[in-house]
């Protein structure tokens, strides 16, 4: 039998109810005994669409209220030092649901001093809020958050102690879910992340001896195994069939060609399965592989004694496929994971049919598994609340979770009836209604494919029209360096800026909203921006920043802004995507060839700039940002998409320019996480990625000078490409790392300028004028002086106004002062 399988679904429910849930937990206004019990009925109800749509293998325990690492990290008993007296005040105030109140703390850290007031903000560091009051007083931060591989959720890093203990927790979360799910009549698959991929992803809690390798938290294996073992083994008395086992790391290099890791990892892998295996032999045990191909880590995987993979199809070429298929121990089943679980388009089923054909060409269809390519965490939830909203053309072309159900289940049924794609198009199944089904998937496929909304050739022209001239500036730095000051009139060292938004405050939210919902007009709206324009631009004078900023308070998302405005380019309604904790995204859909219909943002610059004669600097996201945090087309390579918003951007910088706007920063925060998993992978990218950002950034002339900002500091391994973007001043995030991270500036010899963040906009603490002193002294240590600017590590678009104001007085300050002493 084929079996449809499903690896997890979106957990925040389809009008982001269980957000909302937990959020109000948070303020206080929920008790924890209602959370959970509404919580259940979304898990419920998340089951059943499962099993209606046909699904024969649903995953359990791929609900989180936070995140499933942060779930294992608690489950586990890996919680750090500093969360005792959290631990310690919810056993003495005895909250009903036992561990939530640690668990939250480690999602988000814990404040009681300021718990009431600070949770409704977004970026506070809350718990939650006054409901339990607490007297004595704790003040905790959260986790480290990192980006889950290289997608836009972020997963909570475990800290492992260098003697770290484990302990089972008392009601394991995955038999409870179980055993829940169980109860409302459905059979389910337990998902648990592997123990692999839970040690490696981990870090060393000692911050002295941090680990050099991944593979460093193998020393924790022993500890933590039997915990598995215990976990699997009242699984099994629960009745569990069947496990799977998330195991991603298995798409990192991790061996590097050194034969002690290889060794260590294969023994690892081995002592884990087989005694997993041992415990329950009547488990069967899934290894599920995601989001790249998993080469030569397939041969550590050969000799377990496990029952079944998962492999993305998506991300795996057709070669990697084939030495799976060609190679796979003739008692494992193999699940293809065919639907792309992290983009939203309706899947090509003849594409599709033609994987699994040459599949059964080696593999009996009793030993295949149809599956999304990972689980559907990434995508939105369903389709239903886009009736009516996207044009009707386009939302054909669509399809998110609850649509790919179908297609999951689709393609299981096309594999036991058979099909026979040599016969034409209406001819490949006997089966009238698998028949009707493939038709109407061929003929969206189509219609998306000749459709007149998404080929523009304007845009294809330009593109065949790029010339090697386009991706340089016509000098060197130095030379523009020397026009640019001639031009900008700032001081010679340590010029300050900031990185571009102001605070959104509510009422600059409220007043957008407004206006969208015609509330207020759109003049009104025009004065109301144009008002905070003018009040930041008057604070910016007063402390006496050197090159100045609007604010970006027109601006929702830096990358929604442009979308909006950006030919090519659709929103969804409903489409959220979790993002972390209780934090979604709606990114948008480029379905089309990009191009900019008009200027973006020149009205907003000219006009800040007529307030003042110091320079402005205009603010643009850079096309690998925009990229990167949308939603892509999948019928041409990234790469393209990425070259026409670099145009549309190339014509805004121009625009710009010839509108007097003499600094611009394009900022590019996601270069880095762009990267692919594999190293050997990286150059292909990095090409078109830096590529990209040159022909947005370089038709300008010497004297106009191009910034951008990046949200990290660590560029060791990425240093010539961001030597490559030629820019004329970096800002990047700073203040919180090692400043030794510098060094890679020093070493290359890097030539213009950078702006190491000097504080934190992530929190509301100010930063003293001598702190950053000293910051600045030790930054040229590493960079020459003339490098050197002054500025923060972020936008200040989520601080209060306050602390803003009294942090960036101080930066000022902190740069005088070493304009003095140098
Ligand atoms: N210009 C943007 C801002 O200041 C940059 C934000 C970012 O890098 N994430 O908000
Ligand atoms: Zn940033």
């Amino acid at each position: 039998m084929v079996v449809a399988a499903n690896l997890g679904y979106p957990r925040m429910g389809e009008h982001r109810e269980l957000k909302k849930l937990v959020e109000s937990y948070w303020e206080g206004k929920l008790q924890d005994t209602e959370l959970v019990k509404e919580a259940a009925q979304l898990r419920v109800h998340h089951w059943k669409v499962q099993a209606d749509s046909g699904i024969q293998s649903i995953p359990s325990n791929d609900f989180s209220f936070y995140d499933q690492i942060l779930d294992h990290i608690l489950l586990f008993g890996v919680i750090p030092p500093r969360y005792q007296e959290v631990v310690v005040s919810e056993k003495e105030y005895a909250t009903q649901v036992q561990g939530l109140r640690t668990y939250f703390a480690m999602g988000r850290g814990f404040q009681t001093s300021t718990a009431a007031t600070a949770a409704s903000e977004s970026t506070t560091d809350t718990a939650f809020g006054s409901a339990q009051a607490i007297t004595q007083k704790i003040d905790v931060s959260s986790l480290e958050m990192k980006k889950w591989f290289d997608t836009n959720y972020h997963y909570m890093v475990p800290e492992f102690a260098d003697s770290q203990t484990f302990q089972l927790s008392a009601n394991p979360k995955p038999v409870v879910e179980y055993l829940e799910a169980k109860a409302a009549g459905f059979e389910t698959r337990p998902v648990l992340v592997g123990p692999l991929t839970f040690l490696l992803l981990g870090k060393s809690g000692n911050q002295a001896k941090p680990y050099t390798n991944r593979v460093d938290s193998l020393v924790h294996l022993e500890g933590l195994l039997p915990h598995y073992i215990e976990l699997v083994n009242q699984l099994g008395k629960a009745g569990v069939t069947s496990i799977q086992f998330d195991e991603p790391i298995l798409c990192y290099d991790l061996i590097k060609e050194n034969e002690e890791i290889r060794v260590r990892l294969q023994e690892a892998l081995k002592k884990i399965y087989e005694s997993i295996h041992t415990a329950q032999p009547s488990i069967a045990i899934h290894i599920t592989t995601y989001f790249g191909e998993i080469r030569e880590n397939f041969q550590l995987l050969k000799s377990l004694p496990i029952n079944s993979l998962h492999i993305d199809c998506v991300r795996c070429s057709e070669q990697e496929i084939n030495t799976i298929v060609n190679e796979l121990p003739s008692n494992w089943s193999l699940s293809l994971g065919l639907i792309d679980g992290r983009n939203i388009w309706k899947s090509d089923y003849k594409k599709k049919l033609q994987i699994i054909s040459s599949v059964l060409a080696k593999i009996a269809k009793d030993r295949l598994i149809i599956a999304p390519s990972c689980s559907l965490l990434h995508s939105p939830s369903s389709l239903r609340s886009e009736q009516g909203f996207v044009k009707p053309e386009v939302l054909d072309w669509l399809a998110f979770a609850a649509e790919k159900l179908h297609e999951i289940k689709f393609l299981a049924n096309a594999t036991v009836a058979g099909f026979d794609l040599s016969l034409p198009a209406h001819k490949v199944f006997a089966d009238e209604k698998l028949q009707a089904a493939y038709t109407a998937n061929q003929t969206s496929i189509e219609a998306r494919s000749v459709s007149k909304l998404i080929h523009n050739d304007a845009v294809k022209t330009r593109i065949a029209a790029i010339t090697p001239e386009m991706f340089h500036r016509t000098s060197p730095y130095p030379k523009r360096a020397a026009a640019q000051r001639a031009k900008l009139a700032i001081p010679e060292l340590f010029p300050t800026t900031t990185i571009g938004s102001f605070p959104q405050t509510r009422e600059v939210r409220s007043a957008r909203l407004q206006m969208k919902s015609g509330k207020i007009t759109a003049e009104q709206y025009d004065q109301f921006i144009k008002k905070e324009i003018q009040e930041w631009i008057t604070f910016q004078e007063e402390c006496d920043l050197d090159i100045l900023v609007h604010g970006e308070f027109e601006r929702t998302d830096m990358v929604e802004y442009f979308g909006e405005l950006l030919e090519g380019f659709i929103f969804t309604k409903n489409g959220w995507v979790q993002s972390y904790g209780s934090r979604c995204v709606k990114p948008p859909v480029i379905f089309g060839d990009v191009s900019r219909a008009n200027p973006m943002t020149t009205y907003w610059s000219k006009y800040a700039q007529s307030l003042t004669k110091k320079p402005m600097k205009g603010m643009l996201t850079g096309p690998v940002t925009i990229l990167q945090w949308s939603f892509v087309r999948d019928d041409q390579p990234r790469s393209d998409t990425c070259y026409q918003i670099a145009l549309a951007i190339r014509d805004e910088v121009l625009d710009l320019e010839r509108e007097g706007i003499s600094v611009i920063q394009v900022d590019e925060a996601a270069i880095r996480e762009g990267l692919p998993l594999r190293i050997s992978d990286w150059d292909q990218y990095l090409k078109w990625a830096i590529d990209s950002f040159l022909l947005a950034s370089t038709g300008v002339r010497d004297e106009t000078q191009i910034h951008s900002h990046m949200c990290y500091s660590d560029f060791n391994d990425i240093f010539t490409s961001i030597q490559r973007m030629d820019t004329d001043v970096l800002t990047i995030e700073n203040s919180k790392s090692d400043l030794k991270l510098l060094r890679a500036f020093e070493k290359y010899g890097y030539q213009s300028e950078i702006g190491p963040g000097l504080y934190d906009i992530h929190s509301p603490r100010i930063p003293t004028v001598q702190e950053m002193v000293d910051r600045l002294e030790q930054i040229v240590k590493y960079l020459n002086i003339n490098q050197v600017w002054g500025n923060p590590d972020c936008g200040c678009k989520t601080r209060h106004a306050k602390e803003t104001k009294a942090a960036l007085i101080n930066v000022v300050k902190a740069a005088k002062l070493c304009r003095e002493k140098y």
